[in-house]
């Protein structure tokens, strides 16, 4: 079966309970790199999330992700806001009208809202940023296209390769944002925003396991 609208509704609730529940996690990550304020932005931004949703529940997943976009972009400051902004606002054009998602959609939804990222912030594969993440994973995704996969199978390998990039950023050192104003020091640390992306598409592969 694939990812109905509902599973969408379920992804978003879960997500902002990860985010939640990370919230000291992703915010003692950017205290070593940055100004400290990731999970407080991240909490505050799916928060509003939350209140807003409701008013969009029985709507496509079109505009329940472009609806996150414009509360996020208009919630969360600094870079985060934006970059997780444009994320659903392009994943939300690409689903426009759409009340259940093949994983050829997600697949298709993913990659707007990287290139989107990238559009918007310029940062690359190797800069230490949540790119860094999100590039293996949807890699993975249309690997899995591909190859036939089951969308559960696709979701548990893009949720992989995303936390192996995130991993990944932890000897980088940061050329895009706050971390990069560190220099050499920014290395030895894992990006904060690799670490939100990665919760994310974890959160996507356990609420959307029964898809196939
Ligand atoms: P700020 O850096 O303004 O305090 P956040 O702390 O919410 O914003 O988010 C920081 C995260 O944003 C970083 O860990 C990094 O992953 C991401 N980031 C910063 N600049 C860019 C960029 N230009 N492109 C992609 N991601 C970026
Ligand atoms: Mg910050």
């Amino acid at each position: 079966m694939p990812v109905y609208r509902d599973d969408v509704l379920g992804w978003i609730k879960a997500v902002a309970s990860t985010i939640s529940e990370n919230s000291i996690y992703l915010t003692e990550l950017d205290s070593a790199i940055g100004d400290a304020d990731h999970g407080a932005n991240m909490v505050r931004g799916f928060n509003a999330v939350m209140n807003k949703l409701p008013e969009v529940s029985d709507k496509d997943i079109g505009t329940i992700f472009k609806t996150v976009g414009m509360t996020l972009l208009s919630t969360v400051g600094g870079a985060g806001g934006p970059l997780y902004g444009t994320l659903f606002l392009q994943a939300g054009v690409k689903t426009a009208g759409k009340m259940e998602l093949s994983l050829a959609d997600w697949t298709e939804a993913v990659d707007a809202a990287l290139s989107g990222i990238i559009m918007r912030g310029k940062a690359q594969v190797g800069d230490k940023t949540m790119v860094d993440a999100l590039t293996p994973a949807l890699n993975s995704l249309k690997q899995s296209v591909q190859e036939n996969l089951p969308i559960h199978e696709a979701l548990d390998g893009s949720a992989e390769a995303a936390k192996k990039g995130m991993e990944g950023t932890i000897p980088l050192v940061a050329r895009k944002g706050r971390a990069s104003y560190l220099g050499e020091r920014s290395a030895g640390h894992q990006d904060p925003g690799a670490t939100s992306s990665y919760l994310i598409l974890k959160v996507a592969a356990e609420t959307w396991k029964n898809a196939s």
